[in-house]
């Protein structure tokens, strides 16, 4: 699994598709994650569901975010 450069493009995270993201998805897996890092996915409506149960089954902290489409671009 890999993590797509954040350069202003946000399409989903889900392996295959390229949609736009609407929903920012922050997860930490503990076990490689110590502290306050993260990690961020991005998800499309159709992926925001996937993307979290993988990560709910797992039993990691996660907290999902609407991306503002204002925000587009930045950051
Ligand atoms: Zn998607």
């Amino acid at each position: 699994m890999s993590t797509a450069p954040d350069t202003g493009r946000r399409t989903c995270s889900r392996a295959g598709c390229r949609n736009p993201a609407t929903t920012a998805i922050e997860w930490r897996n503990p076990r490689i994650h110590t502290g306050d890092r993260f990690k961020v996915w991005l998800a499309c409506d159709e992926h925001v569901p996937v993307l979290r149960d993988f990560l709910a089954a797992r039993a990691f902290p996660l907290e999902v975010k609407p991306l503002d489409p204002s925000a587009h671009g930045v950051r």
